[in-house]
């Protein structure tokens, strides 16, 4: 699997959004976060391609030529193309790549990007020594909110570009300096040079999001899809929900004290007990109604602590939100409390978690 997209079975049975698996097919239907909007039935590791939808051209002459040596300074223009009014594009960075050489980002000197706007951008290549025809990888980094939570996402095009001798290149008289710039002087793009915008091609860069850790787990090239299987394992009936797939329908998890009828229900419910069974009031206390919350962030199961006596992870206290990987161990209250204490399992396949469990590993679920 990768980004590829649903099948047109699941496309078909997904718009209608009572149906929660494909009958033909036995997925678990995904659909965009605001499928009100686009109606759009989505891929394990897709994005929505109507909420989403950046567009990026090359203003001036292509393929641009430079002299070897020289550098090639390229105006860009983003675009937000999405029909829907209220789907915003925030441009994190812009990676240039040469061959053979590394990506370099840069942010841009603004960041967001409205539904139907546009904005300048300029990319440089530093020193291009070898002649011939190359490729200039250009990776776009955006950050996308929907609802509560903003997701990352790479797409990534080729710019096809000539590298000339130098020796031709003062023949045709374009040598003038090292730098060549198209369409106009650096900072402004008022002068296209009369040349037609040039669209580039844009896709998903999933392996770029994987290894620059983006999205999913760069250690172990892993991703978690909101399809995901979610159990909890060692506590008694009633304090922990039935294995399902939350986040095909929901943003987050609610953990913590309170039960799991209480007015604003907790999904998971967590007491200290005293090693015959009893419930340990006075520790319970010390653990906040709801201690912390479980969402997915980027394809990564995400741990957000609220309780106001911490929660450790793999034995530090966790500040903010982080990222909870396979095997990680999650401690409410102090260590030498001895409060509930939970370990990350995740069964994977072809990239993909399938499930993940979540244990109780201290021994005082009750049962
Ligand atoms: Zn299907
Ligand atoms: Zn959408």
């Amino acid at each position: 699997m990768g980004v590829s997209g649903p099948r047109p079975c699941c496309v078909r049975h997904g718009l209608d959004p009572s149906a929660k698996v494909c009958p033909d097919c036995g997925t678990v239907l995904v659909r965009c976060r605001l499928f009100d909007e686009c109606r759009q039935v989505l891929g394990p590791a897709d994005h929505c391609p109507v909420h989403v939808a950046p567009r990026l051209t090359v203003l001036g002459r292509c393929p641009p030529r430079i002299p070897a040596g020289g550098s090639l300074s390229l105006p860009l223009v983003v675009r937000n193309t999405s029909g829907c009014a209220g789907s915003e594009l925030h441009v994190r960075r812009i990676f240039c790549q040469t061959p053979g050489g590394n990506p370099l980002g840069v942010p841009p000197e603004w960041d967001r990007l409205r539904a139907g706007e546009e904005k300048p951008l300029f990319v440089d290549t530093g020193r291009v020594e070898v002649p011939g025809h190359a490729r200039l990888r250009l990776t776009l980094v955006l950050g996308w909110r929907a609802g509560g939570a903003e997701e990352t996402f790479a797409f990534g095009g080729d710019v096809p570009f000539v590298v000339e001798e130098r020796e031709a290149a003062i023949q045709v008289g374009q040598a003038g300096g090292d730098v060549i710039v198209m369409g106009g002087r650096k900072g402004g793009w008022t002068d296209a040079s009369g040349f037609a915008p040039t669209a580039v091609a844009l896709e998903r860069a999933d392996a770029f999001e994987l290894r620059q850790g983006l999205r999913g787990y760069a250690e172990g090239g892993l991703r978690i899809p909101r399809s995901v299987r979610f159990e909890f394992a060692g506590f008694p009936e009633g304090e922990a929900p039935p294995p399902g797939r939350p986040f095909v329908e929901r943003d987050r998890l609610r953990c913590g004290r309170n039960s799991l009828t209480f007015e604003k229900p907790n999904d998971l419910r967590l007491l200290c007990r005293r090693p015959d069974g009893a419930v340990d009031r006075d520790l319970s206390g010390r653990v906040s109604g709801v201690h912390f919350e479980l969402l997915l962030r980027d394809d990564r199961l995400c741990l957000v602590p609220l309780g106001a006596n911490g929660t450790w992870i793999d034995g530090a206290r966790a500040d903010g939100p982080a990222d909870l990987a396979a095997g990680a161990r999650v401690r409410v209250l102090a260590p030498e409390l001895k409060g509930p204490e939970l370990e990350v399992r995740m069964q994977v396949e072809g990239g993909f978690a399938e499930r993940i469990t979540m244990v109780r590993t201290d021994g005082r679920g009750g049962r």
